[in-house]
């Protein structure tokens, strides 16, 4: 590319929520970008930064592109892991008092750093920085929301907030989690209250998370777009009823399909490389052989991503009721995880010795590419929705056990309306556990592999090269990035 074509080149800033589904997806929509020649900056902040240089190649994967860029940016955050879920709040509130007013300098003075000599000219940030949307609209600097939450939760619980308060249905009256939520557009006859998100379940409107959602409802369709991790099949209910808020949506999943599919067929990337890692944690890549022990469609993987925490209580209910099932089973138990810490020598012979003959423990797995194995014949998930999607694209069936926001609207998505799982929300018992595995594993096995495997194939029909249309709606991305860029400069 001649000097001229690049400096009239794009410069797009990608700004990810600090937390692993997020900042995975944020390099892998970067990537995308850079492919296309558009130059990129990638904002992380430093809490999430320092893991990520840890335990990934991510410098020298990036290095391949001079058109990208990670720049840093101060948090207030201290830790030094990664923080759980339950600290969402904490995390905002920091990023609110030191980050957001750094992001606005770096906006308002036109440079990112003294690195960086081109300005910004457009936005590319997590969907729940509402702040990143008004600093865009205030000096008229395009912004392109990015939602990495699930699109029916998006839509049903957070876009769809104010109209349940409207008309009266959140707060909730009474006390029966079962009732049917008349008011989502799309959604009638599929939600209880119990599948809305979380926070709809509490009776102070003033609470700080239901505050931030009602904001992110009149933010997000302020922006000139919004990009989702979906395919167009997949919310086919919902995005007719999402357009009508926001109409330019750029449905671009699955996004690690869609990334892997481009870097394989990008002439000048083609090395054999295009599994690696963003993990903020060290990948335990032992357990791939361990799988390649076992028959098709056996084994039991179970993970609740980077951010949810289970009580002792809860660890031994589902780990009772995996070894009760009889199934080999692969478990992901993030450092950290297991709240209050349990006695080893305490536990049941039973665990013990099923465990050593038939488990297999890990603290972090490579999960794409064990959701791709052969073994694994089914995943109990939170649910979180770059799991639910990786799920998907590999046609593996799903027992969902929801934690935090949209999992809880995921879970009763993947039962109720797409028919690859059961939802065991707000259940955690070894009794449901056992049979759940072995519904989806035994009794009922054909009908869902079936229906995993008819998503599986319409989500590699929405990233085909030309047709695809998450394919067509990242090259619509890529050029319509390239005329708002026009009108910044
Ligand atoms: N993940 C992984 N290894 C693990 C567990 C999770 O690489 O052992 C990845 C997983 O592939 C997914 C992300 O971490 O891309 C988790 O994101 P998700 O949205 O499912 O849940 P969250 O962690 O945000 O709750």
């Amino acid at each position: 590319m001649d000097q001229n074509h690049q400096e009239n080149e794009p410069h797009v800033l990608i700004f990810p929520i600090p937390f692993q589904g997020p900042v995975n997806c944020a390099l892998k929509l970067a990537e995308l970008l850079c492919l296309s020649g558009i130059h990129v900056t990638f904002l992380n902040t430093h809490h999430i930064h320092r893991p990520l240089l840890r335990h990934t190649q991510v410098l020298s994967r990036f290095n391949r592109y001079p058109n990208f860029r990670f720049e840093t940016i101060p948090d207030g955050l201290e830790h030094e892991n990664p923080v759980s879920g339950d600290r969402f709040e904490e995390v905002m509130d920091a990023i609110n008092a030191v980050s957001k007013p750094l992001f606005q300098e770096m906006m308002v003075s036109g440079h990112l750093s003294s690195k960086s000599e081109r300005p910004v000219t457009v936005i590319i940030p997590d969907g729940v920085f509402n702040f990143a949307v008004e600093i865009g609209l205030e000096l008229s600097i395009p912004v392109i929301s990015f939602e990495t939450i699930s699109p029916c939760s998006l839509w049903t619980s957070n876009l769809n907030l104010p109209a349940l308060i409207e008309a009266g249905e959140v707060p909730f009256k009474g006390n029966d989690l079962d009732e049917l939520v008349k008011n989502v557009p799309g959604a009638q006859n599929i939600l209880r209250r119990r599948d809305l998100a979380p926070y709809c379940r509490l009776s102070d409107l003033s609470d700080p998370e239901i505050q931030r959602t009602l904001r992110e409802a009149r933010t997000i369709p302020l922006a000139q777009g919004l990009i989702l991790n979906t395919f167009e099949h997949l919310d086919v209910l919902l995005l007719p009823h999402m357009r009508n808020l926001c109409p330019n949506i750029y449905t671009i999943g699955p996004l690690h399909s869609l990334h892997k599919a481009r870097l394989t067929a990008d002439t000048e990337q083609s090395s054999p490389e295009t599994t690696f890692s963003n993990s903020v944690w060290e990948e335990d890549r032992s357990c791939l052989s361990w799988l390649d022990k076992h028959p098709p469609k056996t084994v039991v993987y179970v993970s609740f991503g980077s951010l949810s925490s289970t009580t002792v209580n809860q660890l031994l209910e589902i780990w009772h009721g995996l070894v009760n099932s009889g199934k080999p089973f692969l478990w992901v138990r993030r450092p950290g995880s297991i709240t209050g810490g349990y006695d080893q020598t305490q536990l049941p012979s039973e665990l013990i010795d099923h465990t050593a003959r038939m488990g297999c423990i890990v603290d972090w797995a490579p999960q794409e590419e064990v959701l791709a194995h052969q073994a694994v014949g089914v995943f109990l998930t939170h649910s979180g929705w770059n799991s639910t999607m990786e799920s998907i694209v590999e046609g593996v069936p799903m027992i969902c056990w929801p934690f935090y926001v949209d999992q809880f609207v995921n879970s009763r998505f993947v039962e109720e309306v797409w028919k690859v799982g059961i939802d065991m929300k707000d259940k955690c018992d070894m009794v449901i556990v056992e049979k759940a595995i072995r519904d989806v594993m035994d009794v009922r096995q054909d009908m869902f592999t079936r229906s995993a495997r008819c998503w599986a194939n319409l989500s590699k029909e929405s990233i085909s090269e030309d047709t695809g249309s998450s394919t067509r709606n990242l090259d619509r991305l890529i050029d319509d990035i390239r005329v708002m860029s026009r009108s910044t400069r």
